[in-house]
């Protein structure tokens, strides 16, 4: 977990890669869609284009779908999801349902400086629809009303890390395996 532009996607890869496990990516899995102009990809584009959150049901179903696969079994690590506190509860009932549960939950941060000056690069080097100054901007604040409160759900059950995302790639990747090798707060 983290605001737009604390570098989840890039280190979920990097992450997963280490865990060998696959590294399941809302975000990514939205972005496909859109590029293939699925009916997924449609009903998505409407709401990230400006920022918003896709809809729970939308989410949901397309997490649940993906959890099903055989890869997951081992394990796995979800990027951008859940990020509302109805999704925390949906996933919660999916992974009951597999006899899974979270080892840990990470919550990578930077400063709303920094977001915005690595938002603004991406801008210009990716060219994400979304990353427009005015989409950052409502991004930044959907992730303050919506997800910050999946935060504190988290750190209460004793499940959430925090972790620096400022700095070296690497070296953030080494905090990350660090930290989920330690696991969540409530854990010695
Ligand atoms: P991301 O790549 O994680 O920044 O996600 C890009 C966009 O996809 C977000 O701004 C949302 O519109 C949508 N999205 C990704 N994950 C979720 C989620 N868990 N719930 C709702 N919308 C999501």
């Amino acid at each position: 977990m983290g605001p737009p532009g604390a570098g989840k996607g890039t280190q979920a890869a990097r992450l997963a890669a280490r865990l060998q496990v696959p590294a399941i990516s809302t975000g990514d899995i939205f972005r496909a869609n859109i590029e293939a102009a699925t009916p997924l990809g449609m009903t998505a584009k409407k709401y990230s284009d400006t920022g918003e959150l896709v809809p729970d049901e939308v989410v949901n179903a397309m997490v649940r779908d993906r959890l099903s696969q055989p890869d997951t079994v081992q394990g796995f690590l979800l990027d951008g999801y859940p990020r509302t506190v109805a999704q925390v509860r949906e996933l919660d009932a999916m992974l009951a349902e597999q006899g899974h549960a979270l080892d840990v939950v990470v919550h990578l941060y930077v400063d709303a400086d920094e977001v915005i000056r690595r938002l603004a690069l991406r801008a210009q080097q990716v060219g994400r629809a979304d990353d427009t100054e005015a989409v950052v901007r409502h991004r930044l604040a959907v992730y303050q009303e919506q997800t910050r409160p999946v935060l504190d759900v988290y750190r209460q059950r004793g499940l959430l890390v925090d972790v620096n995302g400022l700095g070296p790639l690497d070296e953030v990747t080494e905090r990350l395996v660090a930290a989920v090798t330690r696991g969540g707060s409530s854990q010695p």
